[in-house]
């Protein structure tokens, strides 16, 4: 569906294609935010899960959301894409 499409690194909505990170070739990868990757590649290839979610975290806070809507958001990091594959990667190491 495309409805709920949500940036995979940082859960961000897409609502908007001007959101869409970019690749190397300056097409829109719908998969991630502008945020989290630019250019192709991640603009903070280094960044922890843990790290990630207090940096959604603040963000969310500072855009006054509800902590109902912070915390769903912040459970929902681990089931993305970017944060699976690296759990996937670790497991069959
Ligand atoms: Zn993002």
């Amino acid at each position: 569906m495309e409805s709920k499409r949500i940036c995979q690194s940082c859960s961000m909505p897409l609502s908007d294609p001007e959101l869409f990170g970019t690749g190397k070739d300056g097409s829109r990868k719908k998969h991630y935010c502008k945020y989290c990757y630019e250019n192709g590649q991640f603009t903070d290839p280094h960044i922890t899960l843990e790290e990630m979610k207090t940096r959604v975290r603040d963000k969310m806070e500072e855009m006054k959301m509800d902590a109902d809507t912070i915390g769903i958001s912040l459970n929902s990091l681990p089931n993305l894409k970017r944060w699976r594959k690296v759990e996937t990667i670790q497991l069959t190491a």
